[in-house]
């Protein structure tokens, strides 16, 4: 129970009561419940209240409204509204919207939406003001005080840096009682962002696009648009001025920028922050609460009018959102995979038509999906050309690992460590680019060949040398690493294999003693400050060889950065699903793309042992279109997306017996409809999780078909023992 439900306790309102109230409350619970109205309490549709759900208080969210007729059996009565701003109905319809679409309840998303409103409210704040008083000297000093205070309430530090005083002349106007200490609530203060100022002076590709959407805008209504144009050609420029339009067109609209990374969000808000004079709201999960409540509070009251964060900013309570900018659209990161499972960019789109807003969907390497949609028509395409000013694309080149291997041990070939070199003596960057954390990906017994694994996970360890621990990527267990093998009992045997960023970077500091070398990784950066520390060291010339993982390799702008090496260019088309070679060619584009963003040449350097693969082939022609067109008809071939739908199945359980009595069970309800083809049950590739046996379904349906309407039939008809849990997943990006 929250707070201010729990200080609710005992105030029972009158029980004489006409209306009942349908309250979602925000949990896993089919539908929402019908509560009394106690008199005179007036809700509204989208009204916080405390509702008792057995024993306990739970905060809810008012979704209907209806009088009661007689003879209904007697309902509970609401507890109290609560005094928190109210839900705007839109949010609402897109909060039981999503959970349709997802096949899950509609607490689920309803308490995304709800996190920024039960986080602890930040602590008031004591502001001055005039009394009326005159004071008994009037100084200069103190004369611009008075003026300052005359204009707003400040608190006193803020009120001395207003005035150009110390704080002593403040604090002794106090002593006099000129000025008096009033306590306040710390309403979220959002300077209003002001469109007018100037933005960058658009190339011409450039302000065709930009003049395009603020057309589409004019047009007022739901539409979308993609905003496709290589890493560097300016996209971020060409969405603020739409955003200016937005705002400039309406003095109540908001915006939202969501973007796939933590770590990009400090860049973007620092662009915004410039461009209109004053910081967005910050969304995302390193957000403290009582900031979140903030930004959630002034969201809902119209105050912040533009937020930049990670998806779940998607939920937040705007009453009036007119654009959603969704940055490097192609990017996985965009779905929530546990909980409940969305696709931020497919809701973003959801949202928008609820709310008749625009929304630019901006990508260098746009999904198959979004590209689909702008070839139909249904999405307008806007494309830039080039990059922006005198920087050019990098040139691309595969080094082929079979003809120049590195040493025995090492992971870096001949030919990027001389590249290396080069860049290094210019006194020029280089970013070696590995996807994937830690040490070594796998550790292994030289006495009995048996492999370190996770307890109750089917997981390698992954050896991390900073912590000196053994560590499943996948549920977090750790252990430190053994001096003897758990299997064999043999002393000292075992020996890590591969390479994971830490390693390349312990081999970059031994090639290059004298260079600065620096990891980015999610285990060497821990929250968004440490991120943006990282990225400012690297923009500003501090790092000479940066190792990273795709968390620093997408987005940002590293001005003397010349050579990418890319350790391992052939990682993410290995157990290839349906997106392998999609997102391999995405991952690599970006990573490349950050070579060469001003005035000197960039080149990027792939090491692969497949240098004939057609992503291989596409990057260094720079030929996405030739790639695209060849991906497309594929997935056109065997009906997959963006052809045809695919929903997935995860059902697990701790006891396998159960587990497969019930998968048995599930196969046999499976509704018949044409169209719809069901493949499974079978294990899924990641068998066991936290001692929980896994088993899958894949589902693929005709684009006619309504797979959320089929799943929920589907889900309906069978009923899982307590010890067994069934997760739907539609539009999986995760086949694991
Ligand atoms: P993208 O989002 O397409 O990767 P950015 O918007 O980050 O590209 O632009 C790349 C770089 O070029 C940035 O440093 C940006 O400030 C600069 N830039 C882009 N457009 C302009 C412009 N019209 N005038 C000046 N600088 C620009």
């Amino acid at each position: 129970m929250c707070a201010a439900c729990s200080r609710l306790g005992g105030q029972r309102k009158s029980l004489l009561m006409s209306r009942i109230a349908s309250i979602l409350l925000p949990m896993p619970l089919p539908e929402a419940f019908d509560y009394a109205e106690p008199d005179g309490m007036g809700l509204e549709v989208g009204d916080q209240v405390a509702a008792p759900l057995g024993p306990r208080l739970v905060h809810g969210v008012v979704t209907a409204l209806r009088e009661a007729a007689g003879g209904n059996r007697p309902l509970k009565p609401v507890e109290a509204l609560l005094d928190a701003p109210r839900l705007p109905p839109n949010t609402l319809e897109f909060v039981q919207w999503a959970a349709r679409y997802a096949v899950d309840w509609p607490g689920q998303p309803l308490a995304i939406a709800l996190r920024g409103a039960r986080a602890p409210k930040p602590r008031p704040v004591k502001v001055l003001e005039l009394t009326g008083q005159a004071p008994q000297r009037l100084t200069p000093a103190r004369s611009k005080v008075l003026q300052a205070a005359a204009v707003q309430a400040l608190a006193p530090a803020e009120l001395a840096r207003a005035a150009g005083v110390s704080t002593g002349v403040v604090k002794a106007l106090v002593d006099e009682g000129v000025l008096a200490v009033r306590v306040i609530e710390a309403q979220a203060r959002f300077d209003d962002p002001d469109p007018s100022r100037p933005g960058a002076q658009l190339n011409a590709s450039q302000a065709a696009a930009a003049g395009a959407l603020k057309a589409m805008l004019a047009e007022s209504g739901f539409n979308v648009a993609l905003l496709d144009g290589v890493t560097g050609s300016g996209k971020t420029e060409v969405y603020l001025e739409a955003a200016a339009a937005a705002l400039a067109a309406d003095p109540a609209a908001q915006v939202l920028i969501l973007l796939p990374e933590i770590a990009l969000t400090q860049a973007v808000i620092a662009r915004v922050t410039e461009r209109f004079g004053a910081p967005p709201g910050e969304w995302h999960s390193d957000v403290p609460p009582p900031a979140r409540r903030r930004v959630w509070d002034a969201v809902a009251g119209g105050r912040c009018r533009i937020v930049v964060g990670a998806r779940s900013a998607l939920f937040l309570p705007f009453p009036d959102l007119k654009l959603i900018v969704v940055d490097e659209e192609h990017d996985a990161s965009f779905k929530q995979e546990e909980g409940f499972i969305y696709h931020a960019r497919d809701l973003a789109v959801v949202r928008a038509k609820i709310e008749g807003a625009g929304v630019v969907l901006a990508s260098a390497t746009p999904s198959l999906e979004t590209l689909r949609n702008a070839e139909t028509g249904r999405y307008r395409w806007l494309r830039l050309s080039g990059r922006h000013g005198i920087a050019q694309l990098p040139q691309i080149s595969l080094i082929d690992l079979r003809e120049t291997p590195p040493e025995q041990g090492r992971w870096l070939s001949p030919p990027l460590v001389e590249a290396m070199g080069e860049t290094f003596q210019r006194g020029e960057q280089t970013l070696l680019f590995l996807n994937r954390r830690g040490y070594a990906p796998l550790v292994l017994c030289k006495a009995c060949g048996q492999r370190m694994t996770a307890p109750d996970t089917d997981s390698w360890l992954v050896e991390h040398r900073y912590s000196g621990r053994l560590v499943c990527h996948l549920t977090g267990f750790s252990m430190p690493k053994p001096r003897i093998c758990p299997h064999c009992g043999a002393h000292d045997s075992l020996v890590s294999i591969g390479p994971g960023v830490e390693r390349v970077e312990e081999e970059a500091r031994q090639l290059f003693p004298d260079a600065r070398v620096s990891v980015f990784s999610s285990d060497t950066i821990f929250d968004a400050r440490e991120a943006k520390r990282m990225i400012e060291a690297m923009a500003d010339g501090h790092i000479d060889i940066l190792v990273a993982t795709q968390a620093a390799a997408k987005g940002h702008n590293f001005p003397n950065l010349t050579l990418v090496g890319v350790v391992d260019a052939d990682l993410g088309l290995r157990g290839g699903d349906l997106r392998a070679a999609e997102r391999t060619y995405q991952l690599l584009a970006q990573a490349t793309g950050r070579a060469g963003r001003r005035d000197r040449p960039g080149r990027a350097l792939l090491q692969t042992y497949a240098p004939e693969h057609a992503v291989m082939q596409a990057l260094v022609a720079q030929d996405r279109d030739a790639f695209v067109a060849a991906e497309m008809a594929e997935r056109e071939m065997a009906g997959l997306p963006p052809f045809g739908r695919l929903a997935a199945v995860v059902v697990s359980g701790l006891d396998p017996a159960a587990l497969e009595t019930f998968v048995r069970a599930m196969a046999q309800a499976a509704p018949n409809t044409d169209g719809v083809a069901i493949y499974g049950p079978a294990d899924a590739p990641l068998g066991l999780i936290r001692g929980r046996r896994r088993k899958r379904f894949l589902v693929r349906a005709d684009r006619t078909v309504d797979l959320s309407a089929y799943m929920a039939t589907w889900r309906a008809r069978v009923k899982p023992p307590a010890s067994v849990r069934v997760a739907i997943d539609i539009d999986p990006y995760s086949f694991l």
